[in-house]
């Protein structure tokens, strides 16, 4: 049975059309305009007639960056995109004459990583989406946890600090700004701006703008300050999964996102973090923390196969 896959970013809409092993079989990608919600379910229907061209398609499953309702058909809140109380199914399922569901992006990611990805035959998964913040997906006995209604698995906005560093949400001290690609950057601009001597490789890298390429850059070549930037993001991370495994005492987190294509800076430290505050310890088995497998297009996939299974 093929199902197709839509990934909503803030700028692109990537799709695919998936078969039962998780198998793109055929893919596009258009560019969005993020601020105009009647554009974005456009093209999203766009993008789908396309791919359905010619094929026999069962159900469309769409991953969007926001709170999705416990229904999976309408984008309540958004932070990146211009939505409010978006019927999203509604309009997309009216465009393309379709059966659709629509989940939340990073529960979309977590679902096609455990089902065809780094979890493959884990039942109790925490899946970290470390990007610019924290996309939380939980898999709770076999099953992708929502909720009451849609909300949960929010795991980037826990507190971490109270009067901590704004967050993108309004709110202050989010876990996301102490363990994500914005953290990183926060950490080696304060750093670099204290010591600049222990950061003069990124500040010739940088050239003034520090973003977090040069960070990782840096970090390759021995920038101490770039360095210590992953070190306090790998410590801020293994603290949360500690805090995550004592409520949920999952039996692996996977962690993916742009931050992971610098793993090798900053996940060793993050787990011994983890393994270290785990409390408990000593006396209870601990969680693997894993690499995800497939990429940018875990949402895809795990929207396509949610939509098979609604
Ligand atoms: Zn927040």
């Amino acid at each position: 049975m093929l199902t197709i896959g839509v990934d909503i970013g803030g700028t692109k809409v990537a799709a695919g059309v998936v078969d039962d092993d998780g198998t793109i079989v055929a893919q596009a990608l258009r560019p969005t305009a993020a601020d105009r919600p009647d554009v974005v379910a456009e093209t999203v229907a766009d993008v789908v007639r396309e791919l359905a061209q010619g094929r026999q398609i069962e159900a469309v499953g769409v991953g969007a960056a926001g709170f999705v309702d416990e229904t999976r058909s309408i984008v309540r809140f958004a932070p990146n995109l211009a939505w409010r109380e978006e019927p999203l199914q509604k309009k997309i399922g009216g465009l393309v004459g379709l059966p659709v569901v629509v989940e939340n992006d990073a529960n979309a990611m977590a679902w096609g990583e455990v089902r065809f990805g780094a979890g493959r035959g884990q039942s109790h998964v925490i899946c970290l989406t470390i990007g610019t913040g924290i996309g939380g997906g939980i898999v709770f006995d076999g099953r992708l946890y929502r909720g009451r209604w849609g909300m949960g698995a929010e795991l980037g906005h826990m507190q971490v600090v109270p009067d901590g560093r704004k967050c993108g949400c309004g709110r202050h001290g989010c876990w996301e700004q102490y363990a994500s690609g914005n953290a990183l950057v926060a950490d080696a601009r304060d750093i670099a701006a204290a010591h600049p001597e222990q950061a003069r490789i990124l500040i010739r890298l940088a050239g003034g703008r520090i973003e977090g390429e040069e960070v990782t850059e840096a970090a390759r070549q021995g920038d101490e300050a770039s360095l210590a930037a992953f070190a306090r993001v790998a410590d801020w991370l293994g603290q949360g999964m500690a805090d995550l495994a004592a409520v949920l005492d999952p039996g692996c987190f996977i962690l993916g996102g742009g931050v992971s294509r610098a793993a090798d800076l900053f996940v060793d430290r993050a787990r011994e973090a983890f393994e270290e505050r785990l409390t408990g310890k000593g006396h209870r088995p601990v969680a693997e923390v894993r690499l995800a497998e497939l990429g940018a297009s875990a949402g895809l996939v795990g929207a396509a196969d949610l939509a098979r299974k609604r």
